[in-house]
């Protein structure tokens, strides 16, 4: 009898950092989540870092971000990717996108898609043009509405939202993150996505490209964000500090708290690693909070 391949593929996961800056609390709790959930499921977990748009990365960061994940006992398997090294890659796939019809190159620049109410009203569709000074855009055949969030549930967005023919790769010749990250994540054969709930929109988006790739759908889970008193997002943008190297196990045990987890008091003081195999081992994703949460310290 055929195995049913949705059981026994094996779990990959991911963590996929920017390099904006260093890790910060925000995103060791993405980072911590996407380890356990693969962990726990005796599966593989890539790192990967997401150096497309030079002009936000800060020189450094990825190392950086990569002592911390050795330093919070976040250990990857195989080597790290980079998204700059891969540009052939996305090319290929434009190509791709664009022979079966499902791409057009659009010349429209932002102020002219603001004056027509901000969201792209398919313009270019139907016009031929050639790729020289323009955007790729997906022309959206297929569009999809909404997903099942392993954490939250099903998700719906706004149809125009969904709807929309987004862009895949800037005039400026910058690859857009909705390209990079299916490419990717479909070349690593990523069964699972576990990420910060900022990224709910896009997954649609995403989705539709997985579709036109003719590639296997992974399932998501998104995690809540850490938001400031405020009740903005922990990010690089606020200036969100970086995690603190030296005291390690605190801030990994508050991380556990913030997704929920109830490590015994005792654990703060065992090493690193007994603290990831506490974790691995009581991990569950059920225990999530499913609303964004304050940061500790805020
Ligand atoms: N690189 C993105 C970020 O740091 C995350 C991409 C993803 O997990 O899909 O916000
Ligand atoms: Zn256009």
């Amino acid at each position: 009898m055929p195995l049913n391949p949705a059981i026994c593929a094996p779990y990959v996961g991911r963590f996929a950092p920017s390099p904006s800056g260093p890790l910060h609390f925000g995103s060791l709790v993405a980072a911590l989540g996407s380890f356990l959930q693969a962990r726990s499921r005796g599966g593989r977990w890539l790192v990967r870092i997401e150096d497309l748009d030079p002009p936000r990365e800060m020189a450094g960061a990825a190392s950086l971000i990569l002592q911390a994940l050795e330093a919070y006992g976040l250990e990857w398997d195989g080597e790290v990717v980079y998204q700059s090294w891969r540009h052939d890659r996305y090319d290929e796939i434009i190509a791709r996108l664009y022979r079966d019809g499902d791409l057009y190159w659009c010349r429209c620049t932002r102020r002219e898609i603001a004056a027509r109410g901000g969201l792209y009203n398919g313009h270019c569709r139907e016009l031929g043009l050639a790729p020289q000074g323009c955007a790729a855009r997906i022309r959206q055949r297929h569009p999809v509405y909404g997903f099942q969030d392993g954490l939250l549930g099903t998700i719906q967005v706004a149809p125009a939202l969904a709807e929309e023919d987004f862009i895949i790769r800037r005039r400026d010749g910058l690859y857009a993150y909705n390209l990079a990250v299916v490419v990717d994540d479909m070349d690593a054969g990523i069964t699972e996505i576990v990420r910060g709930a900022d990224l709910l929109e896009p997954t649609v988006r995403q989705i539709a490209l997985y579709q036109a790739l003719g590639a296997e759908v992974p399932a998501w889970v998104h995690l809540p964000l850490a938001v400031l008193g405020d009740g903005n997002k922990l990010s690089k943008q606020n200036h969100a500090p970086a995690l603190c190297l030296d005291e390690v196990r605190p801030t990994l045990i508050q991380a556990l708290r913030f997704l929920g987890q109830q490590p015994p008091e005792t654990l703060a003081a065992c090493p690193i690693h007994e603290i990831i195999a506490w974790a691995i081992a009581h991990w569950r994703l059920s225990r999530v909070p499913k609303t964004p949460q304050p940061a500790p310290g805020t």
